[in-house]
């Protein structure tokens, strides 16, 4: 049973049907799935989540599928933990760290909404499978592809991390490094996708892809007992996830999950790559994009695809953002290891240099 009505447009509310189409026609708006709440409402409730398997298919009714995920049964339900250490060391009462370095299978964040792109696009009927990547994401099409039996495509730019590209490489995907920046690979990806009519899970079917980064909200409103944080911190590339996490609050909110969404939005990046921090400092609506130099290559993305209603949930929340150097990108790393004994990537380092940064100014 599936609950997802139409592909809708962001801007001007156009309805669509539920196929491989992410812009729409009349005003070039995204589009972005649209689902039938009054009947999800009369279906589930918090105690028919509790009961089901810890991953994040528990959440299906709010997942863009029209039949059973065909790939990344096990994904999600990662540790929420209470870094008492790290609070402690920055002076609050109250951290948590949501730690999806250890999502299954891939080791970020990405599998989440891979699993989803993937079982879409095949019930969508489509063969090939394939991506624009800083790193994570290419590592997760590549094995999720592998499980499924799917053939891959992966482009990314040249100069990632070698232990990365040898993440992808290992599952027998078609790795393409392209002299360039991640920008750069993305627009050549488009004319492919047009091109080839491939499945470009960031892409073509990036409206069902996208609809995969709810579950890191829903699962954080479920650990802290069907409570929403007082902030959250969430680091950008593309700016996908962290509205999506909003559209997950709300969603919980309006099915009486949750009672209320005051939650203070924040947004993490680089300093070598902040096109949104900026706009957000700004006040402006306006995403002027930059040539990304920083170690965070997985959050290296210089003209964000969301950047625009991203820097709109950080000032509707009342929340605001922060960006940090490379040399306290390491910093924080290390605070991290130390205090929790949880080695993440340069993208946590990020998260987590931000955040001690917020706590330094006050944010509250
Ligand atoms: C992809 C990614 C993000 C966020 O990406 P968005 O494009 O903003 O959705 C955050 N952290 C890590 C580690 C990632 O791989
Ligand atoms: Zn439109």
């Amino acid at each position: 049973m599936s609950y997802m009505r139409s592909l809708k447009c962001r801007e001007c509310g156009k309805e669509y049907p539920k196929e491989a189409l992410h812009v729409c026609e009349l005003c070039f708006g995204p589009l972005e799935v649209n689902y039938e709440y009054d009947k999800i409402k009369e279906v589930l409730t918090r105690h028919a989540i509790e009961k089901r398997a810890p991953n994040m298919w528990r959440y299906k009714e709010l997942l863009p599928l029209d039949g059973e995920p065909s790939v990344g049964a096990q994904v999600g339900f990662t540790p929420l933990i209470r870094a008492k250490n790290l609070g402690r060391a920055l002076g609050v009462k109250e951290l948590y760290i949501k730690n999806d370095a250890v999502n299954f299978p891939t080791l970020s964040f990405k599998d989440r909404v891979v699993s989803v792109a993937i079982s879409r696009a095949r019930e969508l009927g489509f063969q090939i499978i394939a991506c624009a990547s800083t790193g994570n994401l290419a590592n997760s099409v590549a094995a999720n592809a592998a499980a499924c039996g799917m053939e891959s495509y992966v482009f990314i730019p040249y100069d990632l991390e070698q232990s990365k590209i040898l993440g992808t490489l290992i599952f027998g995907a078609t790795v393409v490094g392209i002299k360039g920046t991640y920008d750069e690979v993305n627009r050549l990806c488009s004319e492919i996708a047009g091109k080839y009519g491939w499945a470009f899970v960031n892409i073509n079917i990036r409206p069902y892809y996208a609809e995969g980064s709810k579950t890191f909200g829903y699962e954080i409103a479920e650990q802290l007992g069907w409570k929403l944080p007082k902030h959250i911190i969430v680091p950008m590339a593309g700016g996908s996830l962290i509205t999506k996490i909003s559209k997950a609050f709300k969603e919980f909110q309006k099915l009486g999950f949750v009672k209320q969404t005051d939650t203070h939005i924040y947004g993490a990046q680089a300093t070598g790559c902040c096109p949104i921090i900026n706009a957000v400092k700004e006040g402006s609506e306006l995403i002027r994009p930059v040539k990304p130099n920083t170690i965070a290559k997985s959050l290296a993305i210089g003209n964000p695809a969301d950047g625009y209603y991203s820097a709109k949930v950080i000032k509707e929340s009342g929340g605001w953002g922060e960006s940090v150097t490379d040399e306290e990108i390491i910093a924080a790393m290390k605070l991290l290891a130390e205090t929790e004994g949880i080695f993440a990537e340069t993208a946590g380092g990020v998260t987590l240099g931000v955040t001690k940064k917020l706590i330094e100014q006050g944010a509250s």
